[in-house]
């Protein structure tokens, strides 16, 4: 729209994390966790009481329908906008140079947006746990699940399968989940988790995962041992910039394997720039969506413009779901001193 000739070249899918492989389908499958509820409280709004069975095999299905019907939209967007898509893995050898499969594809400007992806640590029987990407993909739901980590992920994947009727464990390092989000949410959040059956371990970490008949066994470096048919790491996610050249045409990257940019998501090479998870900023989808159209201005506008990261709304979409902006209040107290607090209970 602001005139460039476009290529975009992708090796997966087209759509990026948030809508094939993250934010979507997983918002589908909370949605599918919630009438679980809904069903239970009808009866008291005069609805008979009836006990449907949830199979999981059509809510696969129909949210891979979905994805395939958003993929579909998202190529149909860029070809209507005359982007050219070259799929397969692209390699940079020069600064202005994309080697795809025997195409060398070469532009006056390049975008690294390449996102990021799953990690789990190093640890014995790591090959037989699992991450968000194939928990969207089980062929069959979990009698038991076992859910590591304690971010945004963690939490939501919890709820979905709680929800579902699977038995819930989750296992984090800290004491209290979602660090980094307001105290009372915090222990408002893992209070009604709690209520939903699931169990926390705080304070503790994977040790080892062993595999026999009856399933899976985690041992945590507390000493217990959780039962689980699968294990689930939730434990943050790795720039993807491994493999497409950056180290070879000298892109810097930061120690944590993301790129490093300026204020405006400029590399150390004038003519490459990064945005989104591969940046490891802010990883949120809208945050990668405002980084691009600054990218855009500053580059194509003639309007240098940085992104900025202040009172940024997120939302996490544990049961029950969570919205925050600006400060938590412990960030208000260190900044302000004195701060007055004004909190509601509903119910
Ligand atoms: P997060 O960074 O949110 O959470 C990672 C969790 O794993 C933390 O609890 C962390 O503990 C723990 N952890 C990290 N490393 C280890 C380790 N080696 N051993 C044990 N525990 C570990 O990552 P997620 O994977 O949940 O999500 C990835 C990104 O995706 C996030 O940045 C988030 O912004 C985004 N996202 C956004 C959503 C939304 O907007 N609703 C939904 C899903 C993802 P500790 O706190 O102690 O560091």
């Amino acid at each position: 729209q602001a005139g460039a000739r476009v290529g975009i070249c992708e090796d997966s899918r087209i759509g990026g994390t948030c809508v094939i492989r993250g934010c979507i389908p997983k918002k589908l499958l909370v949605y599918a966790a919630h009438y679980g509820h809904d069903f239970h409280d009808a009866v008291a709004y005069g609805w008979q009481p009836h006990h449907p069975t949830h199979d999981w095999g059509t809510l696969i299905a129909n949210k891979d329908e979905e994805i395939d019907r958003l993929n579909g939209i998202y190529i149909n967007l860029l070809k209507s906008a005359g982007v050219d898509i070259h799929e397969g893995k692209g390699r940079m050898v020069d600064a202005h140079t994309v080697r795809i499969g025997q195409k060398a594809i070469t532009a006056e400007t390049i975008l690294i947006a390449t996102g990021g992806w799953p990690f789990i640590p190093d640890i014995p029987g790591a090959e037989h746990a699992i991450t968000s990407n194939e928990a969207l993909d089980l062929k069959e739901r979990p009698r038991r699940i076992l859910i590591v980590g304690g971010g945004y992920i963690a939490v939501e994947f919890a709820g979905i399968f709680a929800g579902l009727g699977s038995e819930v464990t989750m296992v984090i390092r800290g004491e209290e989940l979602l660090r980094g989000f307001d105290n009372d949410v915090r222990v408002e959040l893992a209070q009604a988790m709690n209520q939903a059956g699931v169990e926390i371990h705080t304070r503790s970490n994977i040790a080892s995962i062993t595999k026999d008949r009856a399933g899976l066994t985690a041992r945590t470096d507390q000493g217990a041992d959780i039962s689980a048919d699968v294990v689930m790491f939730a434990t943050g996610r790795a720039p993807n910039t491994r493999g497409i050249g950056l180290d070879d045409i000298g892109v810097k990257l930061q120690g944590n394997g993301a790129v490093a940019v300026d204020d405006y998501s400029r590399t150390n090479i004038p003519n490459i720039y990064a945005i989104g998870d591969v940046t490891d900023r802010m990883n949120l989808t809208p945050v990668a969506l405002h980084e691009g159209m600054c990218f855009v201005k500053t580059v194509f506008g003639e309007e240098p413009t940085a992104p900025g990261y202040d009172n940024i709304a997120t939302a996490v979409f544990s049961t029950p779901p969570i919205g925050t902006v600006g400060m938590t209040e412990e960030e208000a107290r260190k900044k302000y001193g004195k701060v007055d607090i004004y909190k509601s209970r509903f119910r």
